[in-house]
């Protein structure tokens, strides 16, 4: 097919819609990314914001970056801008490196050719293959997700029905998602993601390929499921995001042991946990790693902990950390996080354990607050006693020791130094 017959035939596929009947203004680009549009577009390329930017845009969202697609290829695009270098192996794209910003600039590619026989394995390998702007749209994951932003003319071409499913509020597979979610089960999750951060709903079609297909999320790349995992509890949409992640069935086989401890009503404290958390991250405090998978893992360990305790009574401390370290070493292996993580896990919630009941000598306190993941553990208790309603009282005695502790500390004078003796010969 020619390139001209390509151009046609896709002008007859997308939706155009005017700088005139959409919102996104160029005041809300930051001028970074506009420069790099315009470079793009004066030197004779197609030049297109894309991505999760414009549909953030067009709901007056703040985007968290700014992705660029054109038909300039990567050596192209690296001429052209002298602040730029090429990334990636399997896919490569260009990074425009400005002082507070990178700016991502990828050619249109589109999906990898496939086999014709049936039982062909899916899973995408390859992935770098070039295309026109409508193959690249068409081999992103959802609809809404593959709208551009044309800095040509300022509108906004939609070859996948993407504005409708916007107004809509419908997070919908583009293609067929039985073949989508196959070839990137990582897919499921990330329309999970999307309609918990958006308020939208999964459209149904979407929704049954996730039913049906939920078991393959075993065949996606765990720190890829783990990363995504982390995003939901980074970003403030954690609640929503495991309760749809357990509706749909998709939490059993990927955490087993977390399923069962939070999709009953046992533990209904793990619920006001995360709407918790959630506040919390949103509110701006960052909150560590660690901590945020100790809240994912918290139902679970702490079941298994209490019944461990009715088995022998009065545990001593070497044989908590090793109770905690033999249970959730599988789990984390499992998802493939680094060994610091764990440890920090590990360590956050044996303290965690031990603060729960406070030693009574105010030395051994004292020490507690020195120890390094004192910091974790107050954390992860402070979310434990708000959203349980029990030991309240113990993290607010923690809470101000510790106040008290840094603040004595602060107002110390500093040790007088020690005269160091002359040795003489
Ligand atoms: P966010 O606001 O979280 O950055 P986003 O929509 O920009 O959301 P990214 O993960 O940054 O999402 O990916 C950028 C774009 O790349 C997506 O909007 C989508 O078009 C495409 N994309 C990302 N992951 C996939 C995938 N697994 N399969 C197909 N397309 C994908
Ligand atoms: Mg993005």
């Amino acid at each position: 097919m020619s390139d001209e017959r390509i151009a046609s035939s896709e002008q007859e596929t997308a939706v155009v819609v005017d700088r005139s009947d959409h919102p996104i203004s160029r005041r809300r680009i930051p001028e970074n990314v506009l420069k790099v549009l315009y470079r793009l577009h004066r030197s004779g390329y197609r030049a297109y914001l894309c991505g999760g930017s414009v549909r953030d845009l067009l709901m007056m969202r703040t985007p968290k970056d700014f992705d660029i697609a054109t038909d300039a290829h990567p050596a192209e695009i690296r001429r052209l801008f002298r602040n730029s270098r090429i990334i990636g192996r399997r896919f490569r794209l260009a990074h425009v490196i400005f002082q507070d910003m990178i700016v991502e600039v990828s050619t249109f590619r589109r999906e990898p050719e496939r086999g014709t026989d049936e039982n062909a394995e899916l899973l995408i390998t390859d992935d770098n293959t070039f295309g026109s702007p409508l193959q690249d749209a068409r081999r992103r994951d959802f609809t809404i997700n593959a709208l551009f932003y044309n800095i040509a003319d300022f509108s906004v071409i939609d070859y996948v029905g993407g504005l409708d499913d916007l107004n809509q509020k419908r997070v919908r597979v583009i293609g067929d998602p039985d073949i989508r979610f196959r070839e990137d089960p990582v897919r499921m999750m990330r329309a999970i993601e999307f309609a918990s951060r958006l308020g939208f709903e999964i459209e149904h079609d979407t929704y049954e390929a996730i039913l049906r297909h939920r078991t393959e999320i075993l065949k996606a790349s765990p720190p890829r499921v783990a990363e995504e995992i982390l995003e939901v509890l980074r970003r403030g949409w954690s609640r929503e995001a495991f309760r749809r992640m357990v509706d749909s069935g998709l939490l059993e086989p990927l955490l087993p042991e977390v399923y069962r401890a939070i999709a009953g009503d046992r533990t209904p404290y793990f619920w006001k946990m995360t709407e918790v958390l959630d506040r919390t991250v949103q509110s701006g405090r960052k909150i560590s790693d660690a901590v945020l998978l100790s809240v994912l893992l918290l139902p679970w360990v702490m079941d298994e902990l209490e019944q461990e305790e009715k088995r022998k009574p009065k545990l001593r401390i070497g044989e908590v950390m090793l109770f905690i370290r033999e249970l959730i070493q599988p789990v984390c292996a499992r998802m493939a996080l680094p060994a610091t993580t764990r440890h920090h896990i590990e360590q956050a919630v044996e303290t965690l354990w031990r603060l729960l009941e406070p030693p009574s000598d105010r030395r051994s306190q004292i020490r507690f607050v020195y120890r390094e993941p004192f910091h974790d553990a107050l954390a992860l208790l402070e979310l434990y006693a708000f959203s349980s309603g029990k030991y309240v009282e113990v993290f607010r005695q923690w809470q101000s020791f510790a106040q008290r502790v840094r603040r004595a500390e602060a107002e110390a004078p500093p040790p007088a130094r020690r005269r160091r003796r002359r040795r003489h010969a």
